[in-house]
């Protein structure tokens, strides 16, 4: 079992996801939470190579300046992923959006935009963030997670994995669009031992 942010398993299928799932458990039980401090949220977008060795450079100084900003930054993100969170559940289970939290998502992200540069980054132009205030970090997830919210014009789902202590988010990208699991082979073998033992309970 995962223990921290380091060997966490990355099953969302987008960073707005693999965000709300540094909540381990949500489903049965509740944590551990993953994101204990800024240093945590600095491995998990170096994991997730959101940010270049500059940006992330950049933000571990400032951080080390001014521990207060990298607090704030980080109550601010676990806001965020719970706005996130509440956001795709809602989806899942066709429940109405909850507006609280889709004006949190939103609010973060205009603040982020207006932070944003257009820059040349090898064949392309990019909109990066200056990464002199820790603070970028919330505005990146939040911008991450607007993008999920209005790009998938292919209508794939998110969904919440029904696996006991779980409840992770995932992207389904299956062919049927009716993936159960966050992974098959954690919580879909799991669950298929579960009901084994349950039948043969029955006998
Ligand atoms: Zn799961």
């Amino acid at each position: 079992m995962a223990s921290s942010i380091f060997d966490m398993r990355l099953s969302g299928g987008h960073p707005a996801l693999e965000l709300v799932n540094t909540l381990d458990s949500r489903r049965g039980r509740w944590g551990p939470d993953f994101l204990r401090s800024f240093d945590d949220v600095l491995a998990f977008v170096e994991r997730l190579q959101l940010i270049d060795a500059r940006g992330l450079a950049s933000l571990r100084e400032r951080a080390a300046v001014d521990p207060g900003k990298a607090e704030d930054a980080l109550a601010r993100l676990i806001e965020l992923r719970e706005a996130i969170y509440s956001l795709f559940l809602a989806e899942d289970t066709d429940t109405p959006y909850p507006h609280r939290a889709l004006s949190t998502v939103a609010e973060i992200a205009r603040v982020g935009r207006a932070r944003q540069t257009l820059i040349k980054a090898n064949q392309n132009f990019v909109w990066t963030f200056p990464f002199n205030d820790p603070a970028d970090i919330v505005h990146l997830f939040a911008l991450s997670a607007t993008d999920l919210l209005t790009s998938r014009s292919d209508r794939r789902r998110v969904r919440e994995c029904k696996g006991d202590n779980c409840g992770w988010l995932f992207l389904d990208r299956s062919k049927g669009g009716r993936r159960r699991w966050c992974s098959e082979a954690s919580c879909g073998v799991h669950s298929r031992v579960k009901r084994f033992r349950a039948h043969d309970d029955d006998r």
